[in-house]
């Protein structure tokens, strides 16, 4: 697979496009961002340990039969994934109470929402990313009635399936954001990344924050806990090292 012009440069990503039009390499940074670029840093190892865990996590998701973008793991912090037009929305699902849902609301953090909660964001870095309604994603044409349905329903069975993966590795699944898009034939499929950066994971015995908490607030102990997650996900043995 030949890395051609670079398509797109974001934050924390770099797409390729390739010599196949229906694929695209995805390259990880170790660039971190936070408060919507207005914190800047690195994360040493950063794009390693999240081309890994994505990929792990996108195969794993695919044996449950939702579709992916993901192709193949070609290096260290690089992916082959398909093309796909994106819808410009933000799904988030909450299961505790922690980030943004702060302010909106009279719940503390680590209170377990008595269901999943799904939550969907502009994604529009120039206004910082607003929360939308169901009605104002089909208002403004950001997608069909049925994809949003289609994507809802994904998000939903993507949360159970992980929450349970991530139980078993003594992790509790607070939150995550997911993005989507359409495929060549019109068919919705999970796109962009599942990692520490997009996910907040808090260790089952402490509830230490396992994520991208620990650059955003200053917690210290970053690239090992992005390191520590990796190995988790591989079921490597870190629980006695601890
Ligand atoms: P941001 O754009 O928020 O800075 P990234 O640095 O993660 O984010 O950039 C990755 C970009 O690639 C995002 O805009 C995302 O929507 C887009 N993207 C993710 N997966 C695909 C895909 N399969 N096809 C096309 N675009 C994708
Ligand atoms: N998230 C993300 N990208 C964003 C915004 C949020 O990956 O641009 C993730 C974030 O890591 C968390 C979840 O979505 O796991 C919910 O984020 P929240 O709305 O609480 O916003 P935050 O306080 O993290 O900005």
């Amino acid at each position: 697979m030949e890395r051609k012009s670079k398509l797109y440069e974001g934050k924390a990503k770099i797409l390729y496009e390739t010599d196949d039009p229906t694929v695209l390499l995805q390259q990880f940074k170790d660039d971190a961002t936070a408060f919507n670029g207005k914190k800047k840093g690195t994360i040493a190892n950063k794009g390693y340990v999240n081309n890994q865990i994505s990929a792990h996590l996108y195969r794993y998701l695919a044996s449950y039969f939702i579709p992916t973008h993901f192709l193949d793991v070609i290096s260290d912090t690089e992916m082959t994934v398909t093309n796909l037009q994106m819808i410009p929305v933000e799904v988030v699902v909450r299961n505790i109470a922690a980030g943004s849902l702060l302010k909106r609301s009279d719940h503390k953090e680590g209170d377990v929402l008595p269901a999943p909660l799904l939550e969907y964001f502009l994604k529009d870095d120039a206004k910082n990313d607003p929360q939308i309604t169901r009605e104002d994603i089909l208002e403004h044409e950001l997608c069909s009635e049925e994809d949003l349905e289609t994507l809802s329903r994904m998000a939903l069975k993507i949360n159970a399936v992980m929450k349970s993966f991530w139980q078993r590795r003594n992790i509790k699944l607070v939150d995550f954001k997911l993005e989507f898009g359409k495929n060549k034939d019109g068919k919705v499929i999970l796109g962009d990344e599942i990692s520490p950066d997009t996910c907040r994971f808090w260790d089952a015995t402490t509830d230490e924050k396992m994520d991208k908490d620990r650059f955003r607030q200053d917690l210290g102990q970053v690239e090992e806990t992005y390191e520590n997650m990796r190995r988790r996900v591989f079921m490597e043995d870190v629980f006695e090292s601890e």
